[in-house]
């Protein structure tokens, strides 16, 4: 059977390569006007073909953490030209005064779940067809973007298989707003794991929230197959149940160091990373030494993983906001009491790893809670420690990494995708004014004014 393809292959790929060289031809036209069509339908997100000129009372050095006054930005297409106190005004700019605003890089949330909404968080992805969820992730990539979110890394499909590729492809082709996207697809778990559907009637067969993966060889299969369906990296789920005992924090791992490690190593031969839900010990340990992407929730970090964090440069991305919301709408005050329990001792723990050096991305791990709302974790991040700008640094500079978008989004720099947002005030004063964000570009698009 095997033998019957191996003459057909040759005219795939010739296919696949006209295929490439006709969209490499089509695409800088498609995006130059918005009445080429994709599918019979408009790009109805595309930069105009004059230059824009931004000025407002202040803009954000991120690297520097210097506020530059005024600030003004020159984008031509969908990259940024020319960024200073002035920059050049050609004649045919069009020129944006956003008055006493503060520009700065697009804000980008480090975890995402696109296809959760808030209530029936353990009923929602039973209840839900996938085609239902799909356009609600849709409506949450909007709200998403609105908030000042230019970028995100979606976690986890939670169950829609890689229904998200559909839904960054359509972004990417301007038919529909949204941020920039790194998907992982459906993610990956073990057989009666964190995310698989335990405590149902076994004869129901309902479905698990994540890929299976139980060995080494699955693993690699289960990555392959999300690789061949779109996704841009690998998430695995390495803890789960977490208990708060006593003031002891107790975390089942799921992967062993060797597996998580051949995760890490066949997702780096697609070129790409492996970002682990992690919640504790000793499951943090065995992510730092199989040298993830980032150690996502990180509740409880050991002194020898947060060493190896520093030493391979791994960010924690503490998830304050979903943890909050837990505690705030518990079923029942006992729920309630254990819920704010585990956020004070994971504010208590976000102390000593500020204390340990360790890097921080930023990651909200909205969907259980409101889309659009999740600026919230950046205000949290500098409640439970961390000074104003070291918070607006880990969102962009460490959120740009993690992303793998390096060099291209995360600061405002000539050559840079064209991301950007404005919040009244000075954010590094007062840290709240990015809940307030009142202009917002992506790619020399602008969506909110
Ligand atoms: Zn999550």
């Amino acid at each position: 059977m095997k033998n019957n393809y191996t003459h057909i292959i040759p005219n795939c790929i010739l296919l696949f390569a006209l295929s490439i060289l006709t969209t490499i031809a089509v695409v800088p036209a498609a995006f130059a006007q918005s009445e080429t069509m994709h599918n019979g339908f408009e790009h109805t997100y595309a930069p105009p073909d004059h230059p824009i000129v931004l000025h407002a009372a202040r803009l954000l050095d991120i690297e520097s953490g210097k506020i530059i006054s005024p600030g003004e930005v020159l984008i031509r297409g969908d990259k940024i030209a020319e960024v200073g106190s002035s920059v050049t005004h050609p004649a045919d700019a069009q020129t944006i005064d956003l008055g006493d605003t503060t520009l700065m890089p697009g804000m980008i949330d480090a975890h995402v779940h696109l296809f959760l909404h808030p209530g029936n968080e353990g009923m929602q992805t039973v209840d839900e067809s996938a085609p239902e969820r799909t356009i609600t992730a849709t409506l949450n990539a909007r709200a998403d973007l609105m908030a000042g979110f230019t970028a995100e890394r979606d976690m986890g499909t939670e169950g829609a298989g890689s229904a998200d590729t559909a839904v960054r492809n359509a972004i990417n082709l301007g038919e529909i707003p949204g941020p920039r996207l790194r998907l992982s697809g459906n993610a990956i778990s073990i057989l009666g794991g964190h995310e698989d559907a335990v405590g149902f009637n076994p004869a129901q067969h309902v479905l698990g929230n994540a890929d299976y993966a139980n060995t080494i060889d699955e693993i690699v299969e289960t990555i392959r197959e999300q690789h061949k369906e779109g996704s841009d990296f690998v998430k695995m789920y390495e803890t789960g149940r977490d208990v708060l005992r006593d003031g002891k924090f107790i975390s089942q791992y799921q992967y062993t160091e060797a597996q998580l490690a051949a995760g890490v190593q066949e997702a780096a031969r697609l070129g790409t990373k492996v970002g682990v839900h992690c919640n504790g010990e000793p499951g943090a340990l065995y992510a730092a030494q199989a040298g993830v992407e980032s150690i996502d929730h990180a509740t409880y970090l050991s002194d020898e993983t947060m060493r190896i964090m520093r030493e391979k440069d791994i960010p924690a991305v503490p998830t304050f906001t979903v943890f909050e919301y837990f505690a705030d709408h518990a079923p029942s005050p006992a729920a309630a009491a254990s819920e704010h329990a585990v956020l004070d001792f994971k504010a208590q723990q976000f102390k000593r790893q500020i204390a340990a050096g360790i890097p921080f991305a930023v990651g909200s791990d909205v969907g259980p809670f409101m889309h659009g709302t999740q600026t919230r974790e950046l205000v949290l991040m500098a409640q439970y420690g961390m000074k104003p700008l070291a918070v607006l640094q880990a969102d962009m500079l460490e959120g740009a990494k993690v992303l793998m978008w390096q060099g291209q989004i995360g600061d405002l720099k000539p050559g840079y995708f064209a991301d950007i947002v404005a919040v009244p005030g000075n954010p590094l004063e007062d840290i709240s004014v990015v809940t307030r964000v009142s202009f917002v570009m992506k790619g020399g698009v602008i969506y909110k004014q």
